[in-house]
């Protein structure tokens, strides 16, 4: 039903500007679909309006769509900044290949429910790829690790993070120590779920590493390249499947590595900070503020469209700041003094369907009422616990109102063939 187009080349500067009006995110990239409308539409005078479904869809809905064997979806789960919004949350993009994997990178604060949006068992979302240890790119990794596990994901979660320049400042130190942090939520799950899911299995790779494989199965190859960011210990990915390359950036100043290693990617996803003039009139930086953070610690939308113009993807994505009517236009003016390729900046839920020949740009509808898909293996018995039981003081204040809870049970045991007893 829905058909790919062509991202239009630098020369269709007429459609582009088109295509920016309709949209206003999009900046020479075709974002719809289409596909033939039939004679409904021409017969519609003086007829009944069709019940049936609509010919093409304008947006994906999770859920709908097979990928092709040889197609890649990129799902936007977080474009913002560290505070997430409503609008957009911190750094996160869900990565699904045809071949049925999936990856995450990044997990920044707020992400979660978009990823949960994208209607996909927990099972099947179980690598992820951290850049760095800011909060804005894996903040939601507890949420996502414990909830998930109570919320059906039964194979262990599996993370993959840089080194730091001290041990202590790497993704091993820090993962060991959040699941100390949350001691208390893993005990109150012992004897109650089936713990498969809570597994954590962190692999940390060396932040110098240059260009190395750190993930390579079912024709999948991630590498690593250093980033600049803040201190040392950032890193950003080159993923390859199938002649696709996707190259995500995390965060990071412009440098020589992802300059040599990331040319012709097929899909290039790099920061681009709001520009130096709109930290200090939006985000009330102080000048020296802006310029350190947007174009030192970061990189700002000229620095972006600098090293879009020197890599050359088939389609340049930049993400990391507030995207809103009066601050799109200057980003991608900015962009646009030194690029002229196929440039989109991204919001949440926008999603990038990528072939050889296509790349089609759309946004995501999503269910605010979304329920987590459940599990693709059965449930194993669960062993006895082995938390702490209620304490005498704890146990002494139930109030347990059996003449209402003994009719619900027995009406479950009932419905469902069971013999469960309440527990006194
Ligand atoms: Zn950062
Ligand atoms: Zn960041």
């Amino acid at each position: 039903m829905i058909t790919t187009k062509k991202v239009f080349s630098a020369t269709l500067i007429a459609i582009m500007a088109v295509a920016f009006y309709l949209w206003g995110h999009i900046d020479g990239v075709e974002g719809r679909a289409t596909g033939p409308i039939g004679e409904s539409s021409a017969d519609a005078a003086g007829a009944a309006s069709t019940t049936d479904e609509a010919p093409y869809l304008d947006v994906y809905y999770p859920g709908t769509e097979k990928l092709a064997a040889d197609e890649m979806r990129v799902v936007a789960c977080g474009t913002g900044m560290p505070s997430p919004r409503p609008k957009q949350a911190a750094a996160c993009w869900l990565v699904e290949l045809g071949n049925g994997d999936k990856f995450l990178f990044d997990i920044g604060a707020g992400s979660h429910e978009r990823i949960a949006a994208q209607k996909i068992p927990y099972d099947y979302i179980d690598k992820i790829f951290i850049g760095h240890l800011h909060v804005d790119h894996f903040g939601d990794l507890a949420s996502f690790w414990l909830g998930g596990t109570t919320m059906n994901r039964l194979t262990p979660l599996r993370v993959w993070g840089p080194s730091g320049p001290t041990p202590e400042m790497g993704t091993a130190h820090s993962l060991k120590k959040m699941q100390e942090m949350y001691v208390w939520d893993i005990a109150t799950r012992s004897g109650v779920i089936d713990a498969r899911g809570m597994a954590l299995e962190v692999t940390e790779f060396d932040y110098k590493a240059v260009n190395k494989v750190i993930y390579n199965k079912n024709g999948v190859k991630i590498r690593t390249i250093p980033a600049i960011h803040a201190i040392d210990g950032a890193v950003s990915f080159i993923l390859e499947w199938n002649g696709l390359k996707l190259s995500y950036s995390s965060d990071t100043a412009p440098n020589k590595w992802w300059l040599e290693y990331t040319k012709d990617s097929d899909i290039s996803i790099h920061e681009s900070f709001l520009a130096p003039g709109l930290l200090i009139s939006k985000q009330k930086f102080t000048p020296g503020e802006a310029l350190i953070v947007g174009t030192i610690a970061h990189t700002s939308p000229v620095q972006f469209g600098k090293l879009m113009s020197l890599t050359k993807p088939r389609l340049a994505v930049g993400y990391h700041f507030q995207n809103d009517f009066d601050t799109l236009p200057i980003m991608i003016e900015e962009a646009r003094k030194v690029y002229d390729g196929p440039l989109v900046f991204s919001q949440d839920y926008m999603v990038f369907n990528i072939t050889k020949d296509n790349i089609m740009v759309r946004e995501s509808a999503y269910d605010e009422a979304i329920f987590p898909e459940p599990p693709t293996k059965p449930k194993l018995p669960v062993p006895p616990p082995s938390s702490p039981p209620f304490s005498e003081f704890i146990s002494s204040g139930a109030e347990m109102f059996l003449d209402v809870l003994g009719p619900m049970w027995e009406e479950i045991n009932e419905e469902h063939g069971t013999d469960h007893k309440i527990p006194q």
